[in-house]
């Protein structure tokens, strides 16, 4: 695999064309951010786990048939994946309130909710990605109602099978935030990451957080819990 010109630096992760027009390398960092990146920190060993994470539950995703870029782990840092077109929509979905949900709205913190509630984002970084509703996202064409219809349906699907998958290793999943893409035939995929960066994990027993909010909230031992969740997810297979 010929790693070839960076086509995009983000937060998390780093982006290289290959000799496939088709494929991209991702290549996962050691950074931290939140809150919009206004607080960052680096981490030896994350981008490590993350690929090991996100490659693992993308390839769950892919024995159940859910379309997605996922094509193969190349070593510790990288990944290849399908390239899309990146649909500008981010879509929360929420079991259990915390977070954003719970400083908007004024709503309890640990509610379990009685059905998921999927949120869309806008993806723009300036703007600090704000909250729109599914007309905002037709109305000035970042999706369709079919594309959305798609993403929602795909979305509840991965919401439905990652809750059980962790539920096995005593991980309840409180949230978490997809990105779907068209490839070059105009499918509509799911792509990014699914890992501790874009999840929130609680440990069933004890209630204690095992994802990125030990960096938010200043708790300690960020890489101790994401040592911990690819720990479960690894013994699953043996
Ligand atoms: P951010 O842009 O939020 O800082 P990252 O550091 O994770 O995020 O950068 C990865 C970027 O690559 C994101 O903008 C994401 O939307 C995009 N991306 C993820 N998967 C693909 C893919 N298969 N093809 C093209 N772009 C992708
Ligand atoms: N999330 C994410 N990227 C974002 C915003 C949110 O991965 O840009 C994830 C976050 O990790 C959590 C869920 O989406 O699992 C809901 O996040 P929330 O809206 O509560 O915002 P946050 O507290 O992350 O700012």
């Amino acid at each position: 695999m010929e790693k070839g010109k960076m086509l995009y630096e983000g937060k998390a992760k780093k982006m290289f064309t290959t000799e496939d027009d088709n494929v991209l390398l991702i290549e996962y960092k050691n950074s931290l951010t939140a809150f919009n990146a206004q607080k960052k920190a680096e981490m030896e060993g994350k981008g490590v786990l993350n690929n090991l994470i996100s490659s693992t539950i993308f390839k769950f995703l892919t024995e159940n048939q859910i379309p997605n870029h996922f094509l193969e782990k190349i070593d510790d840092n990288h990944q290849t994946v399908r390239r899309v077109e990146i649909v500008p929509v981010e879509v929360v979905t929420r079991n259990i309130t915390t977070g954003t949900l719970c400083k908007r709205l004024g709503v309890e913190e640990g509610m379990k909710l009685p059905y998921p509630l999927v949120e869309l984002y806008f993806k723009n970084d300036e703007l600090g990605d704000p909250i729109i509703t599914e007309d905002h996202a037709i109305l000035f064409k970042w999706s369709s109602k079919e594309e959305l219809d798609q993403i929602k349906e795909i979305t509840l699907k991965v919401n439905s099978l990652l809750s059980d998958y962790f539920k096995e290793l005593g991980i309840i999943l409180v949230d978490f935030k997809l990105e779907f893409g068209r490839d070059s035939e105009g499918n509509l995929i799911l792509a990014d990451e699914v890992s501790p960066d874009t999840c929130r994990f609680w440990d069933i027993k004890s209630g204690e957080k095992l994802d990125k909010d030990r960096f938010r909230k200043d708790l300690g031992n960020v890489l101790g819990a994401y040592e911990e969740i690819w720990k479960r997810i690894s013994s699953r297979d043996e």
